[in-house]
């Protein structure tokens, strides 16, 4: 069911997204050469619980921890591990969500450790922008699947390739209710955009090929060429204007210029 949300459940999911922006800036500090994911998760935790929220991920289907930190081919889903130390040089995807007197957000940010590869660099940046291009369509009126074509617009030009077999999703009570958000042109429209509606929109975008496979753990995917994989999230409010995203902080975007 796609879910409208009222003027109150808005306010609530402005209030998760805000501390879900300040939970990814308090967590990319500790993204460095030598700390494991494990680490890193644990710290995810600790910050989210200190802004008096809940780890949505902990536990949903089973998953062990409060955030899915996914490393250079993995495209998402990365397992926290003791025993998976980042290094420098990796390329380090984060995406963790909150929830707020019941009420969720959900992000994800792409890291550099230290120096990159100009090309990785490349792919976190354009990956970033696909998802700012995606939303300028989201708009009351419009359908869902204009986001997609959006992004694709905009990311194929680079010979990158679209993941497909993960897709964005609405959000509110729920971590992932409906409608469906690909990042990628649909022959259907989906269904058409309606004020209060709120959405995770996250393009996952590969340096190679867009096939994904998954792997033992059964919960991460890693591209299918090991090439190198980016991922951008953000919950984002449909209005009767441009959207709002919701997980970002005032200065961050200030720097995307949107509202
Ligand atoms: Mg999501």
């Amino acid at each position: 069911m796609v879910t409208i949300k009222s003027e109150h459940e808005v306010e609530l999911m402005r209030k998760a997204g805000e501390i879900l922006a300040k939970v990814h800036l308090e967590l990319a500090q500790y993204v460095k050469a030598g700390i494991s994911t494990y680490e890193l998760d644990q710290h995810c935790e600790k910050i989210i619980r200190a802004h008096g929220c809940l780890p949505s991920f902990k536990g949903y289907g089973g998953f062990p921890g409060s955030a899915c930190i996914s490393i250079n081919d993995e495209v998402v889903h990365g397992l926290p591990d003791k025993k998976k130390i980042i290094q420098e040089g990796d390329i380090v995807s984060v995406d963790t969500g909150v929830i707020y007197k019941g009420w969720q957000s959900d992000a994800a940010r792409t890291h550099a450790v230290g120096q990159i590869s100009e090309e990785a660099a490349l792919l976190i940046e354009r990956t970033r922008q696909s998802f700012f291009e995606g939303i300028k369509v989201a708009r009351e009126g419009n359908h869902v699947n204009d986001i997609g074509r959006a992004i694709e617009d905009y990311i194929i030009p680079f010979g990158y390739g679209i993941v497909e077999d993960l897709v964005g999703h609405g959000i509110g009570q729920e971590m992932h209710e409906e409608p469906e958000v690909p990042n990628f042109t649909c022959r259907r429209r989906g269904i058409k955009l309606r004020k209060n509606m709120t959405l995770a929109v996250e393009p996952m975008i590969n340096l190679g090929t867009w096939q994904v496979r998954d792997t033992e753990s059964g919960w991460t995917y890693v591209t299918a060429d090991g090439s190198l994989s980016a991922h951008y999230e953000n919950t984002i409010l449909i209005t009767d204007g441009e959207p709002e995203v919701l997980s970002l902080t005032a200065e961050e975007k200030k720097l995307y210029n949107v509202r």
